[in-house]
């Protein structure tokens, strides 16, 4: 079986095969439906999780509160030393966890590892946040006042997560909320509910080195009833949800409705341009890579190509022959480059949207096939596929999280750029090009309407540095780098007089 073949990682981790509790609040324990764990390799069960439920979830906030009032008068550089330790110990299991999220997950080892390696590099951002963390000081227009803003934590961040990155996305909230003071709550997707044990202890670990209530990051595994609960939870200061836009639609509303605030990372439908005067060889390169990497199940991933119609054919040369090469398997091994679809349903998707295609007048110019013969037939592997299609098809307007291209041409940039804002996402986008105008207008006021823009690099592989998400149906939240801390925060303006005497702003005077 697959959990006797890989024993070593699930030692490592400290995983069983049948008893893993899957609710963590200071204590591991579980009082909801036993829930197995399968490997998309071979759908075999991997292990059995007894996962939580909404009464757990009600508990677990209790526990989070009362560690959080401990943890938010800790200075925040002294903060940042618990940081350093959560950091140190991922990176001791680096490689056992990475193994776990190809496993259970099922995207190759590189990028399981990858994942992992973000979350370090989250973890040493946030340690640098501990000593530059800053609020503005602000000219008062009254003799003999200051005024500053304050930035303190609101209390607890609850963390709904997608299947697709069961480590980074955690990863990105806790490290944020937790060196701005918060405690956090999590509900990870019902399907990697492995992966978010082996990390919640880890996590747990550290805290308890710095002698901190190791119940301040808890964790709350289960299904659609405990997501449900906990976006309906006041205790949840700031909702943080990665996953559909169909549920953070309502996810958005609910929160919204208890004046909340929430974080929402949605589904993307995202492009890259293709101009004639770019790095062919490069932009195929780029293409491969973001189209296919995780078998298309990165919100990042490229499902758009909007191709310069006089280099079209050069360029679908190229990628055809890049695409039959590519080796599809067992994410394990060596060499492969496009692991099988997390589950079965993701295959009836594929199998879907290519008919959908085929409806609409458009072709299918390589692939197209699910993989139903031969060693990996038990599994839940397709072709990596691109069509042919005109911009305005239906099918090119939805994400289908599998891995199909849709191919386009266009005659103009404005045309281009036009076909890359027509859709109702809005997370990232790409230009390949070498012309400096085309960039400065592809990231100006004219130019793409996504939350990442970039320019000779793919659509995915965003560094953790930078503020990460996506406007219009992507959910217009902002996670990771830059200022992207302030939103676990409620900010203070404050007004201090030290002048003895009460003069009023804009000059009032009250007699
Ligand atoms: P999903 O929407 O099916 O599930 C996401 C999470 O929400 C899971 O934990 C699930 O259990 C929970 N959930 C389901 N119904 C709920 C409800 N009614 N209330 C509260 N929680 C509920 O998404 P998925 O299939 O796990 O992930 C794939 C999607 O996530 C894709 O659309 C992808 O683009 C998106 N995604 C976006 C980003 C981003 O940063 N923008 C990152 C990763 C994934």
């Amino acid at each position: 079986s697959t959990f006797d073949k890989h024993r070593s990682v699930f030692d490592a981790l400290g995983l069983d095969k049948t008893n893993n509790k899957g609710v963590f609040d200071g204590e591991w324990k579980g009082s909801g439906n036993i829930v197995p764990s399968y490997n998309p390799v071979n759908n075999e069960i991997i292990a059995e999780v007894i996962t939580g439920t909404p009464d757990d979830l009600n508990t677990a906030f209790e526990k989070v509160a009362e560690a959080q009032k401990i943890w938010r008068e800790m200075p925040i550089p002294k903060r940042g030393h618990v940081m350093l330790t959560m950091r140190n110990a991922l990176v001791e299991n680096l490689q056992p966890l990475g193994e776990l999220v190809a496993l259970e997950m099922g995207k190759i080892l590189p990028e399981g590892i990858g994942e992992v390696q973000e979350y370090i590099d989250v973890l040493e951002y946030a340690l640098g946040l501990s000593r530059s963390m800053q609020g503005a000081i602000i000219p008062s227009e009254r003799p003999g006042h200051a005024m500053l803003e304050t930035w303190n934590p609101l209390g607890t961040v609850g963390i709904i997560s997608a299947f697709n990155f069961p480590v980074a996305v955690y990863g990105w909230n806790c490290a944020i909320a937790l060196i701005t003071g918060n405690g956090t709550v999590w509900k990870p997707a019902p399907t990697t509910s492995l992966v978010s044990i082996a990390v919640t202890r880890i996590i747990a670990k550290a805290l308890k080195q710095h002698d901190i209530p190791t119940s301040l990051c808890a964790l709350v595994t289960g299904g659609t009833d405990v997501g449900e609960a906990m976006t309906h939870d006041k205790r949840a200061h700031v909702l943080s949800f990665t996953g559909s836009t169909k549920v953070g639609r309502e996810v958005g509303k609910v929160v919204q409705g208890r004046f909340g605030k929430s974080i929402l990372e949605l589904g993307g439908n995202n492009a890259i341009i293709v101009t004639d005067d770019c790095d062919l060889d490069l932009a195929a390169r780029a293409i491969l890579f973001a189209a296919v990497g995780t078998a298309g199940q990165r919100c990042t991933t490229t499902r758009r190509l909007i191709v310069q119609e006089t280099v079209y054919d050069t360029l679908i040369e190229r990628l055809k022959k890049a695409y039959t090469q590519v080796k599809v398997g067992d994410p394990m091994d060596k060499g492969v480059l496009c692991g099988p679809l997390h589950t079965k349903e993701a295959v009836e998707i594929y199998k879907k949207a290519l008919e959908r295609v085929k409806a609409e007048g458009g072709e299918i110019i390589v692939g197209g096939r699910v993989i139903d013969s031969g060693p990996l037939k038990d599994g839940n592997f397709v072709e990596p596929t691109m069509t042919r299609v005109r911009p305005d098809m239906e099918v090119v307007q939805n994400e289908a999280f599998v891995p199909i291209l849709h191919t386009m041409t266009y005659k103009t940039l404005d045309e281009a750029i036009a076909i890359n804002n027509n859709v109702a996402q809005g997370l990232s986008s790409s230009i390949f090009t070498s012309n400096p105008s085309t960039i400065f207008k592809w990231i100006g006021p004219s130019g793409s309407d996504c939350g990442i823009i970039n320019v000779n690099i793919p659509t995915n592989g965003a560094e953790i540095g930078g503020a990460f998400g996506g406007e219009k149906e992507t959910g217009g939240g902002r996670e990771s780098g830059s200022d992207s801390w302030k939103q676990y925060c409620r900010r203070g303006t404050c007004t201090i007089n030290y002048s003895g005497a009460l003069p009023l702003a804009q000059g009032i005077n009250f007699g």
